[in-house]
C-alpha cells in the first residue's frame, strides 16, 4: 500500500481538529498532535518521556531537539507504517529538515502538507463569537449557534461568557504568531511542490471532500 505521510497546517479556528478526525477514520492514519505526543510519552514513562518530564516539571519549554526525537519515534512506530498525520509539527524550518532527514533514513518521504486556508477576518468571526456557559462549559456561537435566551445557557440557565482565548485582541495576536511562524514553512513546502491548499471558508463537509479527493489522487500518482 502507498504511504500517506502528511502534515496538517492551518490557523486557529480553521477546523483542523474536525478534518483530522475525519481523515483518521477515512484512511486509518494515526494522528499526532505535538502536545498530545509529549503528554503520551510522559505518561508512558518512555525514556524520551522522562526526559521531557524533567523540563515540564521545572516549568521549562521542552527543547526542540527532544520534541523532534519524540515525533520521529512515533513516525517510526509500527502503527505509522502506512502513514501519519502530523499537527503542530514541524513549526520551524530546522524541524522540517529534521523530519525530512528522519524520513529519508527510514527510506520514506513526505507525501504532502495540507494547508487549510482561512482569512483572518473569518477566523475572528468564528472564534470571537464563541461563548461557553459558566456552569458546565456548554458551547454556543453568537452567529452560528445562538442560545434561545441571549446570554444564558439553554441547558442549565447559567450565564454565558467569552473565554480569554476567544477575545478578538487575543485571536489577532494568535493569528500574528501563526502567520509569523507558518509563512516560512508554507514557502518551504511550496518550493518543494508538497503544499496542497484547501479553502477553509467552505463547510467542513466540502473541505473534507476536497482533501479526500486530493489524497486519493496523490495515492494514485504514487502507484503509477
Ligand atoms: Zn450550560
Amino acid at each position: 500500500m502507498t504511504e500517506l505521510n502528511l502534515i496538517l497546517l492551518g490557523p486557529p479556528g480553521a477546523g483542523k481538529g474536525t478534518q483530522a478526525e475525519r481523515l483518521v477514520s477515512d484512511f486509518g492514519l494515526p494522528y499526532y498532535a505535538t502536545g498530545d505526543i509529549l503528554r503520551a510519552a510522559v505518561k508512558e514513562e518512555s525514556e524520551l518521556g522522562q526526559e521531557a518530564r524533567a523540563y515540564m516539571d521545572r516549568g521549562d519549554l521542552v527543547p526542540d531537539d527532544l520534541i523532534c526525537r519524540v515525533v520521529v519515534e512515533r513516525v517510526d512506530s509500527p502503527e505509522a507504517r502506512d502513514g501519519f498525520l502530523l499537527d503542530g509539527f514541524p513549526r520551524t524550518i530546522p524541524q522540517a529538515d529534521t523530519l525530512a532527514e528522519a524520513l529519508e533514513n527510514l527510506d520514506r518521504r513526505l507525501t504532502a502538507t495540507l494547508l487549510i486556508d482561512v482569512s483572518d477576518e473569518e477566523v475572528i468571526r468564528r472564534l470571537s463569537g464563541r461563548r461557553v456557559c459558566k456552569e458546565k462549559g456548554h458551547t454556543y456561537h453568537l452567529i452560528f449557534d445562538p442560545p434561545k435566551n441571549e446570554g444564558f445557557c439553554d441547558q442549565d440557565g447559567s450565564p454565558l461568557v467569552q473565554r480569554d482565548d476567544d477575545r478578538e485582541e487575543t485571536v489577532r495576536h494568535r493569528l500574528k504568531v501563526f502567520h509569523d511562524q507558518t509563512k516560512p514553512l508554507i514557502e518551504h513546502y511550496e518550493k518543494r511542490g508538497l503544499l496542497r491548499r484547501f479553502d477553509g471558508s467552505r463547510s467542513p463537509d466540502e473541505v473534507h471532500g476536497h482533501i479526500r479527493a486530493t489524497l486519493a489522487t496523490l495515492r494514485l500518482e504514487e502507484e503509477l
